[in-house]
């Protein structure tokens, strides 16, 4: 499955990809943002699932979930470049659909992002 058009709606803090079979999908920034599938991101997330020690370590400011640039990666995915400059992560796009947020495709939220 592979999108059409993909549109950046900044002001929305949106991503809105139409599908080949004319589904539409509002990715919002933040999700993106909070599911980057970059290593590191996984592995902080991955990390913060498993950590039961009291002793937290915050730093400031939060990740930016402004999108500074896309670019396709090939037929299949696209990277995304945060304001932060955070620009690792690349989303397929058969992960983006299996998460598409309406409540047609996922009546109870979006899963997790699929990578592989
Ligand atoms: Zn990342
Ligand atoms: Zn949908």
């Amino acid at each position: 499955m592979r999108p059409t058009q993909i549109t950046i709606d900044r002001g929305a803090g949106v991503m809105q990809v139409v599908w080949q079979d004319g589904h539409q999908s509002d990715f919002s920034l933040a999700w993106l943002r909070g599911n980057c599938p970059c290593a590191t991101c996984r592995e902080e997330r991955r990390a913060a699932v498993e950590n039961t020690d009291p002793l937290r370590l915050v730093s400031t400011p939060p990740p930016s979930t402004a999108v500074a640039a896309a670019e396709f990666v090939g037929h299949y995915a696209i990277r995304l470049t945060w304001s932060d400059g955070h620009a690792t992560g690349i989303y397929p796009f058969t992960g983006l659909r299996a998460c598409c947020p309406c409540s047609a495709c996922n009546p109870d939220g979006p899963p997790p992002l699929v990578y592989d």
